[in-house]
């Protein structure tokens, strides 16, 4: 470490993931430019999360760049929605294509960053001794990267082997016949399952709450529907933009109520066949705003569970009956359901039986032992604040962002948060995050906050921030719409109730993308409103 001479820069962004990638292609033509890593690889998401079955849940058509028409023009996703591996592929193209590398630092994780109020400038110092002072900084540090491991006793004497979804060996993990537990059955847990199960010698699923999950029907691309898609995408991009989701589903006119119960099953089965999360959550009008409404729909799940799962002991639970669906991320699969019905797959009651330890042979839960070979968890993330709080960030009079968001984050559109001058945020907590398609929505939101700088640049300013008074009227729009929505009967990781003490408070924006556009654009076009800049 030289602490004499730290390296100065107009930028730092942090993090090498899609939003960050495409903020330093958008910035390092006008600034000097440096990203950091965690990762000694690109792709953030894509990068960490490696585990078997891993790929994205929404059409790979839509979840990709756009900035660059050639780029979206040349790639080929092998299949409709692509596996980690082509997401990986994808995201180092990215960075070779754009010459990225020369300006990403891989292996530099951020440690410690501070505001010096007499220069208005960020101190930032990394783990590998790096000292690095500028004027702005870019936090695209993702809403789910920090993960969440149970802290249970006994970890040491297990003898076998514990693997966490988020931090999978990149070598992979040969399960023949292996006895696997695996713990949690959220998106990650769902995805995983069932490519474990066709290697383990038997595969135990603990699952403390069930999860609605739809088949996506993955397959591979179909040459026509690439051509479409190639043939529109400038104005499939741009209609994105304008929906709730950023996602090209059919939106709804009719209410689950007043439809009759053939009506229903119709609609309900072409939802299921879409192929989209968001379609089954938006086949009615009023499928997260009304519990009747989201009834229908759990219901109808709950049904294909039984048709599909032979053991009507196990499809009983399975069956989701605690919370609304869509209150929660719904999973999208590929043969979850139908996995059940494997002689080698037991289903394991961990909320009549909670884990309580790690024994010698395997996870103890209360009555019994369980001998395991490997244990998987599948347990999430400390997501939306996580990533930012894990990191020591002091800023306007000492304030440190852990104690500022002690009992929830605060912040102006998720982007910026009183205290912490020239701080921004891409896909912070309070945006519409995984509500919506997020390697487009991240897109926008770097944009615009390429656009904020650019005004400060050329104005000759070199201070910007927020105050309260702002951070409470995006509370309160934010608890407005998220009150009228069916989102506050689920526990979650979008209310932070995934984690023992943190505060429960709901952390997404769900008044829709194409809200929140708008109103970030307004409130810089009317003037900065509730910005200080100086
Ligand atoms: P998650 O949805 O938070 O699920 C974590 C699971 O672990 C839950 O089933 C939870 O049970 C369980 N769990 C946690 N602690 C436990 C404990 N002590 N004992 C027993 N069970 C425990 O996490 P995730 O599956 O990693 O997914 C997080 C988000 O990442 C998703 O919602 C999605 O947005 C994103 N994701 C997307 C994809 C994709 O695009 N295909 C794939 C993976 C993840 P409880 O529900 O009872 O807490």
């Amino acid at each position: 470490m030289n602490d004499s001479a730290p390296e100065t820069l107009d930028i730092v962004i942090i993090g090498a993931g899609f939003s960050g990638m495409y903020a330093l292609y958008r910035l390092r033509r006008d600034y000097e430019v440096l990203c950091l890593e965690a990762g000694d690889g690109v792709g953030g998401t894509w990068y960490w999360n490696r585990y078997p079955g891993a790929r994205v849940d929404i059409e790979s058509a839509e979840y990709s760049y756009g900035f660059d028409n050639d780029l979206q023009q040349e790639w080929r996703w092998p299949e409709l929605f692509a596996a980690q591996p082509d997401l990986e592929r994808y995201a180092n193209h990215v960075a070779d294509r754009f010459a990225l590398r020369d300006r990403i630092r891989l292996s530099t994780r951020v440690t410690r960053m501070r505001f010096d109020e007499s220069s208005n400038l960020w101190h930032v110092w990394t783990d590998r001794g790096g000292h690095l002072v500028c004027r702005y900084v870019i936090a695209a540090t993702g809403s789910l990267t920090a993960s969440n491991t149970p802290e249970w006793p006994g970890r040491e004497s297990f003898r076998g082997q514990v693997l966490h979804t988020t931090e999978w060996p990149r070598e992979g993990v040969d399960f023949s016949g292996k006895r696997v537990g695996l713990v949690g059955t959220g998106s990650s847990g769902v995805q995983a399952a069932p490519i474990i199960a066709e290697q383990a010698e038997h595969l135990y699923v603990f699952q403390r709450t069930p999860a609605f999950s739809m088949p996506s029907g993955n397959r591979p691309v179909d040459p026509d529907y690439e051509r479409d898609w190639k043939a529109h995408y400038p104005e499939r991009r741009k209609q994105m933009l304008e929906t709730y989701g950023a996602s090209l589903v059919k939106y709804p006119t009719v209410s689950a109520l007043e439809c009759t119960k053939e009506e229903q099953e119709r609609i309900l089965e072409a939802a299921w066949h879409s192929r989209s999360a968001f379609q089954l959550l938006v086949c009615f009008t009023d499928v997260l705003t009304d519990m009747a409404a989201n009834e229908v729909v759990c219901d109808f799940v709950r049904r294909k569970i039984r048709q599909i799962v032979k053991d009507p002991q196990t499809a009983h639970l399975l069956c989701p009956t605690t919370y609304p669906i869509g209150g929660k991320r719904l999973c999208i699969d590929n043969g979850y359901y139908p996995m059940f019905n494997r002689d080698n797959v037991t289903l394991v009651d961990a909320r009549a039986t909670p884990i309580t330890a790690f024994c010698e042979e395997g996870l103890q839960t209360t009555g019994r032992t369980w001998p395991l070979d490997v244990i998987v968890l599948a347990t999430g993330f400390d997501a939306l604040t996580g990533a930012m709080t894990r990191i020591d960030i002091e800023g306007e009079g000492g304030l440190r962002l852990q104690d500022k968001w002690r009992e929830g984050p605060t912040t102006y559109f998720g982007s910026m948060v009183a205290g912490f001058p020239n701080l921004f945020m891409i896909h912070g907590p309070m945006t519409p995050s995984a509500q919506a398609q997020m390697i487009t929505t991240g897109e926008w939101q770097v944009d615009w906050t390429a656009r904020i700088i650019d005004d400060m640049q050329r104005e000759g300013l070199t201070r910007i921030q927020t105050d309260e008074t702002a951070e409470h009227w995006w509370q309160d729009e934010l608890s407005q719409v998220a009150n009228a929505t069916v989102h506050r009967h689920a526990d979650s990781w979008y209310r932070g109730t995934n984690i023992a003490g943190k505060a429960d408070v709901f952390m997404i924006y769900v008044g829709g993308f194409q809200r929140f556009a708008q109103l970030c654009t307004a409130a810089v076009e009317e003037g900065y409103r509730g910005f200080r800049r100086s």
